[in-house]
């Protein structure tokens, strides 16, 4: 690639603080990749480097290109080595638990599980005295909104004063997280950022293990965010910050524009780097998106022009561009799809490869789910593949609908306030609208009948009992079984779905862990006041589902692009928003926090169309109805008259230009598969498995020992990572593994019995192997590295030095610690991940592994794996067919009885089915 003088400028950048103002499409990944491959060839240590992007595959997107550019800087190592690439939330959880040792066994609360957690506990924190909202869910949301801003922007306590209720609740929100060993996302942040504020040494060390920090989408970052970046990086360190604030889009979330605009006045010695030429849109495009920004007053002002591809600058031709109206929706939904039919199979070069454009080349992009809707039954009527991510397609399947109302059934719940309660007449009548007919109903009826019952019968009057453990997902399952849910009666569709539902179930579990009767009702409610809104159809992230049309909304359009974008319903109140000027809902009082930052208004709107106009590669249809399903007629945008271009069709005539049709043919998908030794090993166990769970996401059922063998690693590491030459001492153990040994679901005697056992393993291992602790060069050292098309990632417990004495840190020891007892007929797997690990030492880290060994804890016993070049070899091949053939599709089941009998999706699987209750 030819980079421009400015690009070069930012790339060459070493020292100081670096601000690059990069316009859409004008190569900002390629360039932030470019310079940490140029730092590294240039002496920077890898593991000081760390990068923060917005997303995980933004992530992704971001390693891939440093790796592919160190292939040219540094070829004898093109390794990412210990650099840290990801989201800033990752990043403070990883350092939180590498400072402090209880948040070993703290769990992460994403937004599902939040919801759930909140739902779960809040009679006891107390939500019902503060509710201001009817519905259930909107209480909830208030709830954590407040909490949110509240840590995000840091308010001070002074001024909280003013919501007594509402801090009495909090208080009781932040206990119970902290007895329960949980942190939400806002919570991650705050803590870390409180521990640096208030222990200086813990603060110097983070800020002498960075000497390099790039924060890409800069203008996206909130208050607290930006104070854990400037601890980090110091005034004048070397804070590398890449964004543009014409596509600051996250307002809502707390995002603050102000950090990009103002960086010079709070950074020292910045140099400012503008990447004003877009490589991506038509120079057409690039004008009238330019004219339509520029009229946002609080901005940084920059030239946006077409940049040069080759020696030539992407051109719009008459008839890529058109600007029409309708009378109706139907209308404008039928020249959607007349356009993707003509334009699918059309000539269209594309990194110097000609291909026909393909569904996966299409996007249709809306500011709100409400502007797709007829779009959507357009393309299903024309049967048309799309994605359509974030809408809760999940229960319009009629046999989603089928299991919601069983479980209503069994709950004693209606499907609103104006129906009775599911009764088996719902149920029968559902049933026999559905396409099963390998099913009789009188059977079924009498077991949701004895489902029922045993439900009900299930109290909390004494929950540990194991007699009276059931476990959401083992009922789940037991359903499954009586529906006869299998690849011989379902459709591979239906199967997803019904994974896809076993993945909320499995969100449920994870905060309930075992149920009784009033837990099932919660998972009802939850179904029932989020999960049905909220939950896809399963398979929609299935990575080989990429050839359909993509419809989405403008905030996860943001960093994509497309050869063919639609924008539809460019009409007043859809864009801009008619609620850009509502405020979050939470519980603050006037004078507590300025809510206004947190809507887009009509800046913020802009700034939203200009990002969905810049996703295009060539074609960009715009669209809209006068009749768009409301009461009245609507106005047209003013961004429909704002994006303008002398270019534009206005009316819908046929393509004024004669376009040559080749075959279809998607992009192929570059993206490196995910995937880590325990896929992999789960696939050679058995790859029909590995497809009902990976791909499909049929769940595991919880174990009572769960979490234990993480436990165990977890404070075994944290001893590694903390005590140098000298070990603990055998009460140093006691005391760490009684504060911080924790199983979510186990208690009583149960719980003492696997602490004591902990101890006593823990103990055993560091009397027999304390000479070993100066051997130690790093501990839960992470690890990617490509093969095959894949991403293997994974995490090697704990690499020795072989020679201490030596100064090559290079030849070194790769172990692995397993709590399960020694088992010989699993060990060729075992051989089999260590050489994959010792792989990983060299191909990710630049390591020399020498020798290996599985370290059983159970019986302090260290068995060797020799790890020389054939072995390796072999190692690869192996694994290297395994991707293949998971590439292939090949999910042929291998059944046997032993295998089948423990096989946690037996029950979806017709081959295990002859296992059950074996
Ligand atoms: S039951 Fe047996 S054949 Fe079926 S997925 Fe499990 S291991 Fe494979």
């Amino acid at each position: 690639m030819n980079f421009t003088d400015n690009q070069l400028k930012a790339i060459n950048h070493k020292e100081g603080n670096l601000k690059i103002v990069a316009c859409a499409g004008s190569g900002k990944t390629t360039v932030m990749a470019e310079r940490i491959a140029k730092l590294v060839s240039e002496g920077a240590d890898r593991d000081k480097i760390v990068a923060f992007t917005y997303t995980d595959k933004a992530a992704d997107s971001l390693k891939f290109n440093i790796r592919e550019k160190l292939e040219k800087w540094s070829p004898d190592e093109p390794h990412l080595g210990g650099m840290y690439i990801g989201t800033i939330h990752s990043f403070a959880f990883k350092r939180l638990r590498d400072i402090i040792p209880k948040y070993r066994s703290y769990e992460v609360l994403d937004e599902v599980k939040r919801i759930i957690w909140v739902h779960k506990y809040k009679g006891e924190i107390g939500l019902d005295s503060i509710r201001k909202d009817k519905l259930l869910i909107d209480s909830i949301k208030r709830f954590l909104n407040t909490v949110d801003i509240i840590r995000d922007n840091q308010i001070p306590a002074e001024r909280l004063n003013a919501i007594p209720d509402f801090m009495e609740v909090y208080e009781n929100y932040l206990n119970i997280l902290e007895r329960e060993k949980y942190l939400d996302f806002s919570g991650i942040l705050h803590k870390l950022v409180s521990v640096l504020e208030s222990n200086s040494t813990l603060l110097t060390d983070l800020k002498e293990s960075i000497d390099y920090l790039v924060v890409d989408e800069y203008q996206d970052v909130n208050k607290i965010q930006e104070k854990l970046i400037y601890l980090m990086a110091g005034e004048n360190g070397n804070l590398c910050v890449v964004g543009d604030d014409d596509q600051s889009i996250f307002e809502f979330q707390g995002a603050d524009v102000n950090n990009i605009l103002q960086f010079e006045n709070k950074y020292c010695n910045v140099t400012t780097v503008k990447l004003e030429e877009n490589f991506r849109c038509p120079e057409e495009v690039i004008e009238a998106s330019r004219d339509l920004v520029k009229r946002n007053r609080n901005r940084i002002t920059k030239r946006m022009v077409a940049g040069n591809i080759g020696d030539e600058i992407n051109k719009s031709d008459s008839g890529d561009l058109y600007k029409v109206e309708f009378d109706n929706q139907k209308e404008e939904s039928s020249f959607i799809i007349d356009k993707i039919n003509d334009l699918r199979g059309c000539e269209y070069k594309d990194e110097d490869v000609l291909r026909g454009l393909d569904y996966g080349d299409m996007a249709i992009i809306v500011r709100s789910r409400l502007s797709a809707q007829h779009i959507v039954n357009a393309l299903r009527e024309q049967q048309i593949p799309f994605t359509f991510k974030g809408t809760g397609g999940l229960f319009e399947r009629p046999e989603i609908k089928f299991i919601q109302a069983i479980f209503y059934y069994i709950a004693d719940y209606s499907f609103s306030r104006e129906e009775p309660p599911v009764d088996l007449n719902h149920l029968r009548n559902s049933f026999e609208s559905l396409d099963i007919n390998h099913l009789e109903w009188g059977q079924l009826s009498q077991q949701f009948e004895e489902l029922k019952s045993y439900i009900k019968s299930i109290t909390p009057s004494n929950p540990i009992a194991p007699q009276r453990r059931t476990f959401l997902q083992e009922f789940y399952y037991q359903l499954m079984g009586i529906l006869e849910v299998d690849s011989d009666h379902y459709s591979e569709d239906l199967l997803y779905d019904f994974g896809r539902f076993s993945k909320l179930v499995a969100e449920f579990e994870s905060i309930h862990g075992w149920i009784n009767y009033g837990s099932f009702i919660q998972f009802v409610t939850f179904l029932a006041i989020y999960a049905q809104n909220k939950t896809d159809e399963g398979g929609i992230d299935d990575p080989r589902n990429t050839n359909s049309v993509n419809v989405l909304t403008i905030h996860q359009a943001k960093g994509l692009e497309f050869p063919l974008v639609f924008i539809p319903d460019v009409s007043t109140g859809r864009v801009p928003s008619r609620n850009r000027n509502r405020k979050p809902k939470t519980h603050f009082e006037e004078g507590i926090i300025d809510l206004d930052s947190f809507c887009s208004g009509d800046e913020g709107e802009r700034r939203l169309f200009y990002v969905a106009t810049t996703r295009t590669k060539k074609f960009l249809f715009m669209a809209r109805a006068k009749d768009n399903g409301g009461k009245n007629l609507v106005s047209r945008s003013k961004y429909y008259t704002e994006f303008d271009h002398e270019i534009m069709e206005y009316n819908n005539k046929p393509d004024p230009t004669s376009r040559n049709k080749i075959e279809p043919q998607c992009k192929p998908n570059m993206e490196l598969m995910p995937t880590s030794f325990t896929d992999i090993r789960h696939y050679i166990e058995c790859p029909y498995r590995y497809r009902l769970q990976q791909m499909m996401g049929f769940s595991p059922v919880i174990n009572l020992a769960y979490g234990y063998g993480l436990q165990v690693h977890n404070l075994l590491n944290y001893i590694h990572k903390t005590y140098g030459g000298e070990p603990p001492s055998l009460k140093e153990i006691e005391s760490l593994v009684e504060s911080d040994f924790f199983l979510r679901f186990t208690r009583g005697e149960p719980l003492e019995n696997m602490k004591r056992k902990c101890k006593e393993i823990i103990s055993n291992y560091i009397e027999e192997y304390n000479d070993q602790f100066e051997l130690k060069l790093e501990t839960e050292k992470p690890f990617e590295f490509p093969l095959e098309g894949a991403l293997i990632s994974g995490e090697i417990d704990l690499i020795q030095k072989i020679d201490p004495s030596s100064q090559e840190i290079k030849n070194v020891s790769i172990i692995d610690f397993k709590t399960e007892k020694e088992d010989y007929e699993n060990f060729p797997l075992l051989r089999m991940q260590l050489r994959l690990y010792a792989i990983a030492g060299s191909k990710s880290l630049g390591l020399n592994p020498l020798d290996a060994g599985v370290h059983f804890l159970t019986n302090n016993v260290r068995r060797n794996v020799s790890v020389n070049p054939d072995k390796l070899d072999e190692t690869r091949g192996q694994v290297a067919d395994a991707i293949t053939n998971i590439k292939r599709g090949n999910f042929i089941a291998t059944p046997n009885h032993d295998k089948c009998k423990n096989c946690d999706v037996r029950y979806v699987c017709s081959n295990g089915k002859c296992c059950n209750g074996c």
